[in-house]
């Protein structure tokens, strides 16, 4: 092989960018030269945090979506990266690097240490920001502590810094080092289920940067007019469903706010508009608080959280993961999960907030069974989520507000389409009792063909008391604090 072309080569590590266009370090490599495109599968670093089965089923594809992208010159691996390499580096002759960060803290990690040992091999490096809006050291308060919630942070923080770097268009040239390395291949990381669960998953979703660049068209120009009425109703398709995309790094955050940013609205809709770019900055808001709080996915933000008397019930979780409580709004929203990987985000909240108060589960574990199911999990926007739905994240829902999965339904779900979807079972009960169907008179159950704790369960806890268990669950909290305070 030719040194001098080797040597102006670059080896661009794709992570959670999986896409050609604005991607800054692709960018970056293509101006330089060649570039060596590679993956690798960590499977040192991530400890628990190793991607669910979800979230691997959708990185097989996205790996291939890639792949296609740089015909065929994708270079994949499994193992370490602190050894992958700088072995790499030196079987090619290459002599620079490129990758966008990762905020993920065993990623911070990973990467500052592999940084230390190929600039101690004579490496240059190149890191770039190709996954957040705003870099999360950048935004502070006047004090120079970090934003605890979240209008501030947005509104004052990054609203009135520098707009987001405009995206770049993919490399004009190409020219990848395809004969320098081989790979070990896709297959080898063995990522596709051996269960077959997926096929119902696989319908409703097209990884890779194609398909996410025609969802954010779709949504900008069909539904983003309506986003800020419609993005509660998980019985209409009102939001972008670019969360995957976006987590993968498919799309990047840049690209979807300046399309969102230029799409011609008319004046009554830019509060639509507003809305969605807000939303956008609820994930830039969590990836915020991971990297200034990194103990977030395991710690409560509050301490007081910590003596929080949860209950140990190995049944009721399982009834919650498997969509069998008897309520029909959280089994609906169990059953999306289990069926679609997804789930709308005013399910997500009624479901997470049945699980820690209701039933007074440790958000640990709807945290844990929400990591292996969504094809979006993301520890940054999972933790700060869960943390907030439990009342003990950092700008979080107070612990007194207490979702009623009923009157939730009924203002969300109205006609009970989104229940019946998922619960076909229940189809046949008049819209008055979808809700709540142990409430139907025995007539209006058999005329239904539903026969409570047979065809659909009996709710396995009564809203009522247990909300009232998890108030007292909360008082004793604040009162144990206010007596340690006094
Ligand atoms: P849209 O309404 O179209 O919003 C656009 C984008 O904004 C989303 O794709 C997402 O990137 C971002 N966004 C929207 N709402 C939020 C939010 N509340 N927090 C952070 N980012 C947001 N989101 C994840 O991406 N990964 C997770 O693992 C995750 N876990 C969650 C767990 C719980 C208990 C809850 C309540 C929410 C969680 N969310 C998570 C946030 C939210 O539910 C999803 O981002 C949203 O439902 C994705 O659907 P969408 O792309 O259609 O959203």
């Amino acid at each position: 092989m030719n040194r001098i072309v080797t040597e102006q080569a670059t080896l661009v590590w794709f992570r959670q960018d999986l896409r050609i266009q604005d991607n800054p370090a692709l960018y970056y490599a293509a101006a330089q030269g060649k570039v060596l495109p590679v993956y690798i599968f960590d499977t040192k670093h991530p400890g628990q945090w190793q991607q669910g089965g979800a979230s691997r089923w959708w990185l097989h594809q996205s790996l291939i979506a890639l792949n296609e992208r740089l015909n065929g010159a994708l270079r994949i691996f499994q193992g370490d990266p602190l050894d992958l390499i700088p072995a790499l580096l030196q079987t090619a002759g290459i002599k620079r690097m490129a990758w966008n960060r990762c905020y993920q803290p065993w990623q911070i990690r990973r990467d500052g240490a592999l940084e230390v040992t190929v600039k101690d091999l004579d490496i240059e490096v190149h890191t770039h920001n190709g996954s957040l809006l705003w870099e999360p050291w950048e935004v502070l308060k006047k004090d120079g502590t970090p934003y605890k919630v979240f209008t501030p942070y947005f509104r004052k923080g990054c609203m009135t810094r520098e707009a987001p770097r405009f995206p770049l268009p993919a490399p004009q040239s190409l020219q990848t080092l395809s004969h320098a390395i081989k790979g070990e291949g896709l297959d080898s990381l063995a990522l596709m289920p051996t269960v077959n669960w997926y096929p119902d998953m696989a319908c409703q979703w097209q990884p890779g940067e194609e398909g996410a660049g025609d969802r954010l068209s779709e949504f900008v120009t069909q539904r983003l007019v309506q986003y800020k009425r419609g993005r509660d109703r998980p019985d209409i398709q009102a939001t972008s469903r670019l969360s995957p995309h976006l987590h993968f790094g498919e799309l990047s955050p840049n690209q979807a706010w300046y399309v969102t940013q230029n799409a011609p609205l008319s004046s009554s809709s830019e509060d639509d508009r507003d809305c969605f770019l807000s939303e956008l900055g609820w994930r830039e808001f969590s990836h915020y608080l991971l990297y200034h709080w990194p103990t977030l996915p395991r710690d409560n933000f509050q301490e007081k959280f910590d003596r929080f008397a949860w209950r140990h019930a190995s049944e009721d979780l399982e009834a919650w993961q498997r969509g069998t409580t008897g309520i029909p709004m959280v089994d609906a929203g169990m059953r999306e999960l289990w069926q679609t990987g997804y789930m709308h985000n005013r399910v997500r909240m009624i479901v997470g907030s049945f699980l820690v108060k209701n039933l007074r589960l440790h958000w640990h574990l709807g945290q844990a069974w929400f990591w292996d199911t969504l094809v979006d999990a993301d520890l940054a926007s999972n933790s700060a989520s869960w943390q907030w739905i439990a009342g003990s994240g950092a700008d979080a829902a107070p612990y007194f507000r207490i979702f009623n999965p009923v009157t939730q339904g009924q203002r969300f779900d109205p006609d009970g389409v989104y229940v019946k979807r998922f619960c076909p079972e229940l189809s046949g009960l008049p819209d008055k009792y979808i809700h709540c169907p142990w409430m139907a008179p025995a007539l209006v159950l058999a005329q239904s063909g539903v026969v409570l704790g047979s065809t659909y369960p009996q709710p396995i806890v009564d809203l009522k008391v247990s909300r009232q268990q998890a108030l007292s669950a909360f008082a004793a909290l604040k009162n144990h604090s206010s007596s340690v305070a006094h």
